[in-house]
């Protein structure tokens, strides 16, 4: 079968024959339906180097997976051939007690671990089949569409957690911020619509970006750059956000978080360009607090996808065959992409 594989680290990814897996004892064969692309992935591929996660290229990508179940390996029960579901992607131990709460993206036991997930190490879903390493990481879907579920396992699972830690300071009257409105921040500005009565500005450089965010639910856009801040400012009268969910991470864009953060606020880096900031007690909004998020839990997928099962949230889905996927992830570097990019086998 053909896979869009990372076969070098610094090198564009591929695309290359390789063998169709089969479930061993625990695991599960998908049919792969729709595999997104994340912005990640270019992080991947061109920020890391050997010797900074514990696994080597090559490995095909794709960690934002859904289809149907196709063949379970012994001792699997309670999936029936053909069902349609979501994969959720952090590799965990499966047994510690963050694994067991389902936060396997907080497993206590990462050190150990030799992939992040399947697509992070492992081989991922931009291919015709994938390889579940443990049924417990498949989530039935009913109704909706597997493609637009495959971007909900993290484009919208990361923003959905990202949302639920600051959900005590997204009351009525209260205002989120969202910069960078691309896969997750697309999603990230529908959730907060869907599930809370905050007020939502959204902030990117690219005006098609801010013109899905108004789409997507947002009451204010603002195009990034120095105005920015006192534009929020004003958007605010004065009072600022009181959570900021940064989906970029850059040093310009922690520092527009914080400069419309406001005391007693979250400012949430979800972003991971790598951006850094000068903390101390003279550069940051009083008892503000700063974070950054990973991904999210089973129960938070299951959450996210009835959501989406209920037509409070869609992803934004421009499919594209697995031969255009080299391309797609040039297109996405270079900010051509709105929502999400889905790889579709067929
Ligand atoms: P994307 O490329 O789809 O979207 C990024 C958006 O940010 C684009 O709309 C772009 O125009 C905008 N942008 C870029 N620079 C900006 C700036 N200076 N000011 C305002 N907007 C700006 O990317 P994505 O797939 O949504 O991922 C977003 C980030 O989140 C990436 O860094 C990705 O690696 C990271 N990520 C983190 C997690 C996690 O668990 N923490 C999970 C998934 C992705
Ligand atoms: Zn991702
Ligand atoms: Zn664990």
């Amino acid at each position: 079968m053909d896979a869009v594989q990372l076969t070098q680290w610094k090198h564009d990814p591929e695309v290359r024959d390789v063998p169709q897996p089969d479930p061993g004892p625990g695991q599960v064969l998908v049919r792969i339906a729709g595999a997104g692309m994340c912005h990640s992935d270019l992080h991947l591929i061109h920020d890391f180097e050997s010797g900074m996660v514990p696994f080597e290229p090559p490995f095909t990508l794709g960690h934002e997976n859904a289809g149907w179940v196709e063949a379970v390996g012994v001792g699997v029960s309670g999936l029936e051939l053909g069902q349609p579901v979501a994969v959720y992607g952090p590799t965990g131990c499966g047994r510690c007690h963050r694994c067991v709460q389902g936060m396997q993206n907080y497993c206590e036991h990462q050190a150990e671990l030799t992939s992040m997930a399947a697509g992070l190490g492992d081989d991922g879903g931009m291919a015709q089949f994938m390889l579940v390493h443990d049924a417990r990481h498949l989530v039935p879907l009913d109704d909706l569409d597997p493609v637009e579920a495959a971007p909900l396992t993290d484009a919208g699972l990361t923003p959905y957690h990202a949302v639920k830690r600051s959900a005590d300071l997204l009351v009525a009257g209260s205002t989120a911020l969202v910069i960078g409105v691309g896969g997750l921040g697309h999603l990230g500005v529908q959730i907060l619509e869907a599930v809370t009565p905050a007020t939502v500005i959204a902030v990117d450089t690219r005006t098609s970006a801010l013109d899905l965010a108004a789409t997507a639910g947002a009451e204010h856009t603002v195009q990034a750059g120095d105005d920015a801040a006192a534009e929020i400012a004003d958007l605010t009268g004065g009072k600022n956000a009181d959570v900021v969910l940064d989906f970029v991470g850059s040093d310009s864009t922690i520092q527009l978080a914080v400069a419309a953060g406001r005391s007693l606020g979250h400012i949430t880096v979800v972003g991971i360009a790598g951006g850094s900031y000068p903390f101390s007690f003279f550069t940051v909004p009083y008892e503000a607090s700063l974070a950054t998020t990973y991904w999210g839990s089973i129960p938070e997928l299951m959450e996210v996808l009835n959501l989406a099962e209920r037509g409070l949230i869609r992803a934004e889905v421009e499919r594209i065959s697995i031969d255009e996927a080299p391309d797609g992830y040039r297109r996405l570097a270079r900010g051509e992409v709105d929502g999400r990019l889905v790889v579709v086998p067929g």
